[in-house]
């Protein structure tokens, strides 16, 4: 089963949950798919050996056969081409998206692509967990291609079960993520905006018709309903981990409370099989 650990949004302890299922059961292939902060690989304590570089095309101009005459930068719905009215246009790479309209549309044929790298997929093995991780590098925004080769890698691995800690939000990485899931575990927490933005994302589950379940972290950190949106998305809660302060400070120390809390460990095994009651 592949599970997509999702959230709409950050904080809400997405990774915590993550790492914590990975630990109770090693067997299961670990990817971290929220690539521009990926941490799963620290919760789990887990080091990388092996970074593979993740590349797309990026356009570039060849000024000696450029006519200056901005069709290219009009064309570009992602502004990655800025032209003045006058001269050469310049491209930002950090914005292409290697969609190829500009070369397509350039009277003269004056622009090429040349692969750029965009990102990693590191992987690494520890305690009988492999993990993966993918990395987007540092001013690129090509956040989905990063995700599709991280899952591309996981697809040649041969492991039946994933635990797969998506990027929060509701926008296309999450959806990019969701995509390759099973079904979908949805952390939030009982505050007004753990509310609103768990809203968004069961719209966007059911929109993509993949099952979904919730776990409520932080427990008693607020007391705002959701058991009204579990009946009008048919979906069911699941586990509750309680807010405590030495969960905070596993966080804070980059452990996860599931080495530690046994409390927090139970709860986690007892969601494990609440998952395979109702999703195997
Ligand atoms: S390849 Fe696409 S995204 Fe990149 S500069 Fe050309 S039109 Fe813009
Ligand atoms: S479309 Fe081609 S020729 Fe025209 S400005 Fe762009 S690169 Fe130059």
């Amino acid at each position: 089963m592949k599970i997509a650990v999702a959230s709409g949004k950050g904080g809400t302890g997405k990774t915590s949950i993550s790492a914590s299922l990975v630990l109770a059961r090693p067997r299961v292939l670990a990817i971290d798919l929220d690539v521009e902060e990926p941490n799963l690989s620290i919760l789990l304590g887990c080091a990388e050996t092996e970074a593979l570089s993740v590349t797309m095309p990026s356009a570039k101009i060849d000024g000696s056969a450029c006519i200056s005459c901005g069709t290219c930068a009009k064309a570009c719905v992602y502004g990655a081409i800025a032209w003045l009215g006058g001269g050469i246009p310049v491209i930002n790479g950090s914005l292409c998206r290697g969609c190829g309209l500009c070369s397509r549309v350039c009277p003269p044929g004056a622009i090429f692509e040349e692969e750029q790298a965009v990102g990693e997929v590191r992987s690494g093995k520890c305690g009988g967990i492999s993990f993966l991780e993918g990395r987007l590098r540092v001013g690129s925004v090509n956040t989905v291609h990063v995700i599709g080769e991280t899952v591309k890698k996981a697809e040649t691995l041969g492991a039946s079960d994933w635990v797969m800690d998506c990027p929060p939000g509701t926008a296309c990485p999450v959806a990019a993520s969701l995509r390759h899931a099973d079904m979908a575990l949805l952390v939030t927490e009982p505050t007004p905006f753990g509310r609103s933005d768990l809203e968004g994302m069961l719209e966007l589950t059911a929109d993509m018709r993949i099952p979904s379940a919730l776990v409520i972290n932080k427990t008693g950190i607020g007391n705002v309903p959701l058991e009204d949106l579990c009946r009008r998305f048919g979906t069911e809660i699941l586990a509750r981990f309680p807010f405590s302060r030495s969960a905070a400070e596993c966080g804070a120390r980059g452990e996860s409370p599931f080495k530690t809390d046994a409390g927090w460990a139970e709860t986690t095994r007892s969601l494990w099989s609440e998952i395979e009651r109702r999703f195997s």
